[in-house]
């Protein structure tokens, strides 16, 4: 198993999520990533081995921004490396995504993006999933997107996506926990809440398809 975990607030978004990932490392793992966001522009550092490793080779307390997520990944769809590791983004480089899980109908999913034009650059099942935003972003808007991609997806989840434009989250899980708190004109996503209950107490179990 592995996590992810989500933060937007006042606080240095690297910081929380840089020591989630330290909490989320009992659940197993081969590689870690993280994603920021400021001013529009997405700051992404991702490699295989151990968030410290990581963190020591890339750096993770240097990425700037009060919102952002992280991910701690458990391989079942192409190797441990860097091109595989998450977060994973659109063609476009607009959405980011972060997934735990199996998609099982990602092949199909995959075959027939790239008859429409869209690349590949991972051998994951996940990066379907940015790459079904930026599609259905040609004729919706990021939320109406990101129901049309999870009504898509068979298999299991915790998603998180991030519109660089918009500056808006959204999240869902199908099969794997995902949980969700609210401190102080903050919130926090994570697998195991252990990631953020120092932070507050007002925390939501996501059930099955919920989305937020
Ligand atoms: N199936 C995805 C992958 O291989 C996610 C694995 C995970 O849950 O970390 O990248």
């Amino acid at each position: 198993m592995c996590g992810i975990i989500a933060y937007k607030g006042e606080k240095k978004a690297s910081e929380i999520l840089f020591e989630g990932l330290k909490n989320l490392e009992y659940r197993g793992y081969d590689s870690a990533g993280m994603i920021t966001l400021e001013n529009k522009n997405f700051d992404l550092r991702k490699d295989k081995g151990k968030v410290d490793e990581v963190n020591r080779k890339l750096n993770f307390l240097g990425m700037n921004g009060n919102f952002g997520m992280a991910h701690t990944r458990w391989s079942t769809h192409g190797v441990p490396s860097k091109i595989n590791c998450h977060p994973h983004l659109s063609n476009d480089g607009n959405i980011a995504v972060v997934h735990n899980g199996i998609i099982e109908n990602y092949q199909i999913l995959r075959t027939e993006l790239e008859r429409e034009g869209y690349y590949f650059v991972s051998g994951t099942d996940s990066e379907v999933i940015p790459i079904l935003v930026e599609k259905f972003m040609k004729e919706y808007n990021f939320k109406d997107s990101v129901f049309k991609t999870l009504k898509m997806l068979e298999g299991t989840f915790a998603v998180i996506f991030i519109n660089k434009f918009s500056n808006e989250l959204i999240a869902s899980r199908k099969s794997i926990s995902l949980i969700f708190g609210i401190g102080d004109k903050e919130f926090f996503l994570s697998s195991n809440f252990n990631s953020f209950i120092k932070y507050t107490k007002k925390v939501f179990f996501l059930e099955d398809e919920d989305v937020i």
